[in-house]
């Protein structure tokens, strides 16, 4: 039997992106600021529902820029549940991070713990969309607002995600998307960063062409962070079909939900009150007592048998050997994502999964 996968692209048809590629080839205009380019900031600022959209090669770049662009020093207020880039983007600015437990109901970092944390160097909130479950944005902004920080969200796993009709990238000073080949919507490797006004949709422009507001003006100590016609024409086509890979993830978890709702010490989150989720991963919690199994032992066993979950997010970011040694990555003071990172895991979700797939992986679970 093939392996199943966690994640498998959203690939665009062949000889569509065939017709794309022969436009690209006449023009011989290959990469600054072409025209799939253009057109694809703007069908993505449409499609997200907000004003600004600057492509970026990749979802990492993005970070460091925002916090370059709003000029954040000392430290920030982050979450130890994520992708390593998360904290990696503060550490390339010189930037000390500082831990913050999360909230277990959402996976996302607990605003009723961000106070305590904030000290006379706090120049920044850096929270995440863990799974594109949105953050408690009201009450990170009101905390923000009181005492003169800024926001910026890493939305990498949000894309599409809306509340109460409106886009999740609304919220916070500027928020960050990837388009990596395993994400929701991808161009192989690819992000975005996204702004509230010209002014900082300009400023972003030039630090990621190194700077450049003129052929020979440079403004700024910019970087290269430009996307090419190939990867932007690939893009144009997967976003005419993202809407219906989410709707595909969405069958997928309902399934999985109705098969494993009741087993004793499984959990997994339910769809919020007003959301637009994009189904991004299905996270599924292990109490090892009432399963009769630990995580890692399904995990391994379900490996075995070729179906391959991923422990997203374990280690915790303030585990790793760069960080650990931070104060605010003491144990004792995450102790809800410690127990949220070694009871994960993430069951096979994405577009392509067959009915017999699913069967198998609920099967897996539930012996
Ligand atoms: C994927 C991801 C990133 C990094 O994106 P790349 O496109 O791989 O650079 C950053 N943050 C989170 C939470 C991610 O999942």
């Amino acid at each position: 039997m093939e392996n199943i996968t966690v994640t498998s692209p959203l690939l665009p048809d062949l000889e569509e992106f065939h017709a794309l590629l022969k436009e690209i080839w006449d023009s011989k205009w290959i990469t600054n600021n072409g025209s799939f380019h253009k057109r694809l900031e703007a069908a993505l600022a449409e499609y997200l529902k907000v004003p600004y959209v600057s492509l970026f090669t990749n979802g990492t770049l993005p970070l460091i820029t925002a916090l370059q662009a709003l000029r954040i020093t000392g430290e920030v207020i982050t979450t130890p549940y994520s992708f390593v880039a998360t904290t990696h983007s503060l550490w390339w600015n010189g930037i000390k991070p500082v831990f913050v437990d999360i909230d277990p109901a959402t996976g996302n970092l607990d605003p009723a713990r961000i106070e305590a944390a904030i000290t006379p160097k706090t120049t920044a909130i850096m929270p995440v969309h863990v799974y594109g479950k949105p953050c408690d944005t009201e009450a990170i902004q009101a905390i923000a607002d009181k005492y003169g920080l800024k926001v910026i969200y890493d939305a990498a796993h949000a894309f599409g995600v809306e509340v109460d009709g409106r886009s999740i990238l609304e919220a916070g000073d500027m928020s960050t998307l990837s388009f990596h080949a395993t994400k929701v919507y991808n161009t192989i490797e690819g992000g975005a960063l996204v702004m509230h006004d010209a002014k900082t949709k300009q400023r972003i422009d030039y630090l990621k062409n190194f700077g450049f507001a003129g052929e020979t003006e440079v403004v700024a100590p910019g970087i290269n962070s430009k996307v090419d016609e190939m990867r932007a024409a690939y893009g144009l086509l997967n976003l005419r079909q993202v809407d219906d890979a989410i709707a595909a993830r969405r069958k997928v978890a309902v399934a999985y939900r109705e098969a494993l709702r009741g087993v004793p010490g499984l959990s997994f989150f339910d769809d919020m009150p007003g959301v637009r989720h994009n189904y991004s991963y299905f996270p599924l919690f292990i109490d090892a007592d009432k399963y009769g199994m630990t995580r890692d032992e399904l995990y391994f066993k379900m490996k075995e048998a070729g179906v391959l979950g991923r422990r997203y997010f374990y280690p915790l970011i303030s585990e790793f050997s760069t960080y650990r040694s931070l104060p605010s990555a003491a144990k004792e003071n995450l102790p809800q994502a410690h127990k949220m990172a070694d009871s994960v895991i993430c069951l096979p979700m994405h577009h392509a999964l067959s009915q017999e797939d699913v069967e198998r992986v609920i099967a897996m679970v539930k012996q």
